[in-house]
């Protein structure tokens, strides 16, 4: 059962796997936020997990809005399509997973919508500053390479999109199907955005991710959170060094 949960992550987490030479790897060490196997040990749980540890350009990072350069960023066209979702409980997050044809397109550069899901607090910082929520849309292109658009949540009104969600997160195993939900609902009509490169936010942590975080966050009511808390109390990597990297800001 617990393979079928993570089929989904796992079908993502393979294209780096296979990179490292690490295909045949049966299965994905147990990792978690807290404790022993928690985000410090990630790197020597599993060989699999070196970048964890080695990359220059991990996620998440905070964002300094004053050190961000303004850039002519090409907007970003989204054009999801609403229909079937499933919504699982992976033991590390909920994830909506979506059927194809939802696609994104960022200049002449064309990506397919996959799946998103959460993090409490939200894994970005703003100025240094968490939200108390994130969802990641994580996008796969012909080629295999990710490209994530960070939606922040701050606490507010009633996110009616994501009620039929929030009312009946599932339990590991027990998938919910939801006959028609709208992904592009979920984001906020301001588009701004900062852009730059970095990882899975879990093990493997693989980079060469590509980064879009929202510049203006939607909203979710404290009982919404209340009822992702129950499952999930902190379900984030802390910050990681910005290095060499520069953050790119839409002008
Ligand atoms: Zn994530």
């Amino acid at each position: 059962m617990k393979k079928t949960i993570k089929s989904t992550i796992g079908a993502m987490l393979v294209i780096a796997a296979s990179a490292a030479g690490a295909a045949d790897h049966a299965a994905a060490a147990h990792w978690s936020y807290e404790g022993k196997t928690d985000p410090a040990h990630w790197a020597e749980l599993d060989q699999a997990n070196a970048a964890c540890k080695l990359s220059k350009e991990q996620s998440p990072i905070n964002i300094v809005e004053s050190q961000a350069k303004k850039a002519p960023l090409a907007a970003l066209d989204l054009n999801y399509v609403a229909g079937s979702a499933e919504v699982i409980n992976n033991g590390h997050t909920v994830q909506v997973n979506l059927p194809a044809g939802s696609v994104m397109k960022v200049g002449d550069q064309t990506t397919n919508l996959l799946q998103f899901h959460f993090h409490t607090p939200s894994e970005e910082k703003i100025n240094g500053v968490h939200y108390p929520m994130v969802a990641h849309f994580v996008h796969k292109n012909a080629e295999g390479k990710l490209s994530v658009v960070a939606v922040l949540f701050k606490q507010g009104r009633e996110n009616k999109t994501l009620a039929p969600v929030f009312n009946a997160l599932p339990a590991e195993g027990k998938p919910l199907q939801l006959a028609s939900f709208s992904p592009a609902d979920v984001l906020p009509a301001k588009r701004a955005y900062y852009k730059f490169m970095g990882s899975l936010t879990t093990p493997p942590c693989s980079d060469g991710v590509q980064w879009q975080v929202l510049k203006h966050p939607a909203e979710l009511s404290k009982k919404q959170l209340a009822a992702f808390r129950k499952l999930y109390k902190m379900n984030a990597r802390p910050e990681q060094p910005l290095n060499e990297r520069v953050v790119e800001v839409s002008e």
